[in-house]
């Protein structure tokens, strides 16, 4: 069984690794020519390390990952601290410890674990399409590639994802821009082993620790889309956004990087049912592309890929049957998370400033119960458990 995966992002990485597994001849092409994720780190929940151990990634996971013992929430304008609470419920709970994990080793660990060198970097996919004994990918320099499947791991904008459905969706702006990085951990910003997030006016900057004694750091600041940014001036647009902030945020904003501080204007899309056609089918932000308000769009990539395992795994020889399991197992949750995380995007950002008040409110009353409660019904519900 042959299958050709395009894109080398975590999604397509972990279903690569995924089928070699089962024994699969897997070839990945990629349009970057280098490993160079856009984005600082992510927060790889339990669910989605429970897919890192499962791909046999177990050690290495846990070399990448930070270590996150608390958690708390700040009042961004004073300082003072709203709640804090252990993240040990949930673990015990849930059975694993959460990684914050830089992109760029997350991504290089899937690819060394597949074989990095067998990576085709630099071929850019211009069309897809299905035919009765397999399915063929064209190249932007001419040339072309057939598989038994097709995997369009292709991202957010994802070229699979128009085959798929039959045409070009539209995202949603969500109504805010992330500005993220690393920087070396500092007791000043907040503790080294604690997920420190500071709130007020619908905007949010958090802090958590990956490897190497970094913290993964974020802004998120609401505002209208398209407005212009000129790379390398964060600290500027930072400091102006967060004039009067807690002494932590300024100091956040003293130390990162303004070179290496990335912008994103956030976007999702509304769940779609049909990841499937005939032998092509969308995995990870080509399926659900989310707000990162849960954490948890790169995790569901992870669970698409060991689902399809598991699909392929229950029905060796028959491609549509698996790939028919494959979206049955993944379309509903995926798509629940998406709106999961939109619903939170809009409490965090202020849509309807009093709810946020009151959400306010309630963290100050917090002792972690809830929090937890909300994020545990985040993982849960994935392949691996
Ligand atoms: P991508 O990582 O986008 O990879 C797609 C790949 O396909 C790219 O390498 C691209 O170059 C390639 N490609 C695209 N088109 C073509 C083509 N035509 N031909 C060949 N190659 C192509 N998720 C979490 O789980 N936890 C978090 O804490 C978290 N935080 C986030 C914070 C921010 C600010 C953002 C924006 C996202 C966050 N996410 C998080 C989501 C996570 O980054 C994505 O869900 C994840 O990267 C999706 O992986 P993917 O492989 O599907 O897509």
């Amino acid at each position: 069984m042959k299958a050709v995966i395009i894109g080398a992002g975590m999604g397509g990485m972990s279903a690569a690794i995924a089928l070699k597994q089962l024994g699969f001849d897997v070839a990945v092409y990629e349009q970057v020519t280098e490993n160079k994720p856009v984005g600082a780190a992510i927060s790889v929940w339990s669910n989605g390390v429970k897919c890192l151990n499962h791909l046999g990634l177990e050690e290495e996971t846990a070399a990448l990952g930070g270590i996150v013992d608390t958690m708390s929430y700040v009042d961004g304008h004073t300082g003072e601290t709203m709640c804090r609470f252990s993240m040990q419920p949930l673990i015990d709970e849930v059975g694993q410890r959460p990684y914050p994990i830089a992109r760029a080793e997350l991504q290089l660990m899937l690819m060394n674990a597949y074989g990095f060198d067998d990576i085709n970097f630099g071929m850019k996919m211009v069309s897809v399409e299905d035919g009765p004994d397999a399915a063929t990918v064209q190249f932007a320099d001419g040339t072309s590639v057939s598989g038994d499947i097709v995997i369009g791991a292709d991202g957010a904008k994802s070229l699979t994802r128009e085959y798929v459905l039959g045409g070009p969706v539209t995202r949603r702006y969500a109504g805010y821009v992330n500005f993220n990085g690393l920087v070396a951990t500092d007791p000043a910003i907040g503790p080294s082993t604690e997920w420190t997030t500071y709130v007020g006016d619908g905007k949010r900057v958090s802090v958590m620790p990956v490897a190497g004694d970094r913290f993964y750091f974020f802004f998120d600041v609401p505002m209208p889309e398209g407005q212009p940014f000129e790379r390398g001036t964060a600290r500027e647009v930072l400091t102006k956004e967060f004039d009067g902030w807690a002494p932590g945020v300024q100091t956040l904003i003293e130390k990162l990087d303004p070179a290496t501080t990335n912008r994103v204007e956030i976007l999702d899309l509304d769940p779609f049912d049909t990841w499937v056609k005939g032998r092509v089918a969308v995995l990870g932000d080509a399926a659900h592309n989310t707000t990162p308000d849960i954490g948890q769009g790169g995790c569901s990539a992870m669970e698409d890929a060991v689902a399809l395992q598991f699909a392929f795994r229950d029905h060796p020889d028959d491609v549509y049957a698996a790939l028919a399991d494959y979206q049955a197992a993944r379309a509903e949750r995926a798509g629940d998370l998406v709106l999961r995380a939109r619903k939170r995007c809009d409490v965090t950002h202020a849509k309807d400033p009093e709810k946020t008040a009151q959400w306010y409110s309630e963290l100050r009353e917090e002792d972690g119960t809830n929090i937890i409660r909300g994020i545990v019904g985040n993982i849960v519900g994935g392949p691996v458990t």
